[in-house]
């Protein structure tokens, strides 16, 4: 599989392109969907899905514009789906933005798989900046949205979010993965859960 990471996203959100073969998911499309069609295009990757880590703005921004360019299939964890459709909730007013999303085509649970050509993505749900924020496993590489960060933890505070479901999600869950496993953050740059283990003074 290989992995794309785009880092310019509104505040820094980071949008992750998985490719394998032909087929390509995007998770987080907070960047340009400009930018994602010409790396479509360049590598002739056909995007089967749109994964949404969580349902907030910054990672959800360009879905709209993406999906009916390419028809692919957007995916959220059934709990952040109301978030969606709710400009307060998934903080677009908070932006000043007017941009209404629609639900998600499909909605999926802890456990749950979203495959694509030889890739089988684990559903990992980690509840606590969001209800139904999830993360994503495959192959050593977790992508862990607003839950885990380089040396910090996503936000509680933003109306939704739950401190010890945070807390819980990250060690109960993700410290459950090997320390080699790398971490693709929804922000910042990448690390490992070993490092974070060692190192992160929030949990
Ligand atoms: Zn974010
Ligand atoms: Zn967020």
């Amino acid at each position: 599989m290989n992995i794309k990471k785009f880092d310019r996203g509104m505040v820094a959100a980071n949008c992750y392109i998985l490719s394998d073969e032909n087929e390509a998911v995007v998770i987080d499309p907070g960047v340009s969907e400009k930018i994602i069609m010409e790396y479509l295009e360049e590598n002739q990757l056909k995007l089967k899905f749109i994964v949404f880590t969580h349902a907030h703005i910054d990672h959800i921004l360009h879905s709209k514009e993406l999906k009916q360019m390419t028809g692919a299939k957007t995916v959220i964890h059934e709990l952040d789906n109301p978030l969606l459709t709710d400009s307060f909730k998934n903080g677009a007013f908070l932006f000043g933005l007017n941009n209404q999303y629609e639900q998600a085509d499909i909605t999926v649970k802890d456990n749950d798989v979203i495959s694509f050509s030889n890739v089988t993505l684990t559903v990992i749900h980690t509840p606590g900046h969001t209800p139904g924020g999830m993360c994503l496993y495959y192959d050593n590489c977790l992508f862990t949205g607003d839950t885990l960060f380089y040396l910090s933890i996503g936000r509680t505070d933003l109306g939704m979010g739950d401190f010890h479901d945070i807390i819980h999600s990250i060690k109960e869950k993700l410290f459950t993965y090997q320390d080699d496993v790398v971490v693709y953050p929804g922000h910042g740059k990448n690390t490992t859960i070993g490092f974070e283990k060692k190192n992160n003074t929030y949990i």
